[in-house]
């Protein structure tokens, strides 16, 4: 069956890198909408042209952040935390108001949303699930860096960065994906960055709200938070919750499994237009077909890409 929220819950925090305040309402949706935003500032604009569905051809931003644009130029900011929240919880149709230019991003983990898409309570939909199994493997690769994705039973992510920083230094972190898991071992882990970028950070516009309360900030081999890190591979978990919130983007669950080294949003999203270009690499199927039969009547979200 389908999943969305039971009711509404609010989450209300800083956007990271807007420095503004917003709020997130998590509500529920009907059987195939899958996730869609909506900008509740932008009260004057019709409905259709404040919605932002979490799609791969409206995806835009770049490596620091996943960002969505919708056909009538309405962005919203910094999705992939909320995004990896409703897929890690295996929610698949939810509307997210949120009333500004950027989510909340609370304490730098998906902690608080996970904890609002709780609140809410999940409830399932007559309509059985659909899920995009990886039929073959697709890898994007920008020098030592790569992503790729390749058949499997389930869905699963297997993750390691290399800083040069013995704060973090090599990391590795793999899990078979289950709501249980992403709850406990991977949305409570923070976004993190180098004290000595802020600066540049600050003159590009970016990271206006970043603060000790939301992210691990490192420095020569040191975290300056006075919150110790709650996990000692915290970052790698991290990138993990990232990855899961870009991976959304195809718009289904996916089946299969997902590897990256040293990758971020920029090569997730690369992946992501890479695979659903690629029309043989996969196909929508019903979940309860998986291990049988295929689907009869497979369908396809459009593969039109946006850069
Ligand atoms: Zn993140």
């Amino acid at each position: 069956m389908q999943r969305t929220l039971a009711s509404a819950a609010r989450c209300e925090g800083v956007g990271v890198h807007s420095g503004k305040r917003s709020a997130a309402l998590f509500q529920p949706a009907k059987a195939d909408a899958g996730i869609i935003f909506t900008r509740s500032d932008l009260a004057e604009k019709p409905a259709a042209q404040k919605e932002l569905r979490a799609a791969c051809q409206y995806l835009s931003g770049d490596k620091l952040s996943t960002e969505l644009t919708n056909d009538h130029g309405v962005r919203l900011a910094t999705v992939e935390h909320i995004m990896a929240a409703l897929s890690g919880l295996g929610i698949d149709n939810a509307r997210i108001a949120i009333d500004g230019p950027e989510t909340p991003i609370m304490d730098g983990s998906a902690k608080e949303f996970v904890s609002a898409c709780l609140r809410a309570g999940i409830a399932e939909l007559p309509p059985p699930r659909k899920t995009l199994r990886i039929l073959s493997p697709v890898r994007v690769r920008e020098g030592d860096k790569y992503a790729e994705i390749v058949p499997a039973r389930q869905f699963s992510v297997d993750i390691t960065i290399d800083f040069a920083d013995p704060a973090i230094g090599r990391q590795h972190y793999a899990a078979a994906l289950s709501p249980d898991i992403f709850a406990k071992e991977i949305a409570p882990a923070r976004t993190f960055g180098f004290a000595d970028d802020l600066e540049n950070l600050h003159k590009a516009g970016l990271a206006r709200g970043a603060s000790l309360e939301n992210t691990i900030a490192i420095r020569d081999g040191a975290i300056l938070n006075d919150e110790p890190l709650r996990f000692p591979d915290e970052c790698v978990r991290h990138k993990a919750l990232d990855a899961i919130g870009d991976l959304a983007m195809a718009g289904f669950p996916i089946q299969g499994a997902f590897r990256s080294f040293k990758g971020g949003h920029a090569l997730n999203h690369a992946l992501l237009r890479a695979l659903l270009a690629k029309p043989d690499a996969w196909r929508i199927e019903r979940e309860e077909s998986a291990e049988a039969a295929p689907a009869p009547a497979p369908s396809r979200p459009t593969a039109e890409i946006r850069q």
